[in-house]
């Protein structure tokens, strides 16, 4: 039992309850007047909205946002988000005017393109990742802008559409000359991606690396010839013959309404100097700017 006395308890309860200062305060002001005027921004979809078909993302070539705030700083250090992996749709959630939206079901070009004006809002257009360098593995700061990057819109005269307002195109593999229904992938497929890796990456160890590419192919592929069996597709993309193979992923590589995040590297160690067009990482980091730790 405690010994503490009633009165300090009472002390207590009301400090946390936030009671005792709020008896300190002068007359509480009305609530508009602390409102916090904060900057919006309208930014582009890369799909131009052309792949969905709902509203309100149907053929919706911008989306507004808000600029981050405490709120959304909360939802960066939540580790139950962090953990189960979905701490940037619950982000990028927060900061859309609009709540109506699915983000789980948003491309992940659009998603990026949200991202990235979150980021750039909230802590400036600076960026600056470690880079570990692809030949001599030095780690290195490679400060980038996130100002002006360029938007590789979806593009109907390049990709064969199924129908007007889906994700379903379709590619005739050159080799066996079957036809593909494929679809970009969402963010909802990129977080099932990722859980399916770290489960491959514990039973294959090294050899996960090379699952990875037809894992990815898979779960864009939606038919085959008609084709829709999952077992099937999975069984196929791993054994489709290579030049296949890289075309449809060349095709949707270069088709992918996305942000070009691709920069070209130049590796600082003068004993290596390796040149290498590299793509910039996004992951939750990207929320925590150096300066900011
Ligand atoms: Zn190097």
């Amino acid at each position: 039992m405690s010994e503490e006395t009633t009165d300090e308890r009472e002390t207590r309860n009301s400090v946390f309850s936030g009671q005792q200062q709020h008896s300190q305060l002068p007359q509480s002001r009305p609530p508009s007047e602390l409102d916090i005027d904060l900057p919006a921004a309208g930014i582009p979809l890369p799909s131009l909205g052309k792949i969905y078909d709902k509203e309100p993302l149907k053929d919706c070539q911008e989306l507004e946002i808000k600029a981050m705030t405490a709120q959304e700083e909360d939802i960066l250090l939540n580790r139950n988000f962090i953990r189960n992996g979905t701490v940037i749709s619950k982000l990028i959630k927060s900061c859309l005017l609009d709540k109506r939206i699915d983000v789980d079901e948003m491309l992940s070009g659009d998603r990026n393109a949200l991202m990235i004006a979150i980021r750039a809002l909230g802590y400036g257009t600076e960026y600056v990742p470690t880079i570990s360098c692809p030949k001599c593995d030095t780690s290195q700061d490679f400060p980038i802008s996130l100002d002006g990057l360029p938007i590789k819109e979806l593009d109907l005269e390049k990709v064969k559409q199924v129908e007007m307002n889906t994700n379903q195109f379709s590619f005739t593999l050159p080799m066996t000359k079957k036809t593909v229904v494929f679809k970009f992938l969402t963010g909802k497929d990129e977080e099932r991606i990722l859980k399916d890796e770290e489960a491959s990456k514990k039973k294959l160890g090294a050899a996960a690396k090379d699952a990875k590419i037809s894992t990815r192919l898979a779960n864009a592929i939606l038919s085959i010839n008609g084709i829709e069996d999952k077992t099937l597709i999975s069984r196929f993309c791993q054994n489709m013959p290579a030049r296949d193979s890289l075309a449809l992923r060349h095709h949707i590589d270069n088709n992918e309404p996305s942000v070009d995040m691709s920069h070209q590297f130049t590796c600082q160690n003068s004993d290596c100097g390796h040149q290498e067009v590299i793509a910039i990482p996004l992951g939750i980091e990207f929320f925590w700017p150096k300066s900011r730790v």
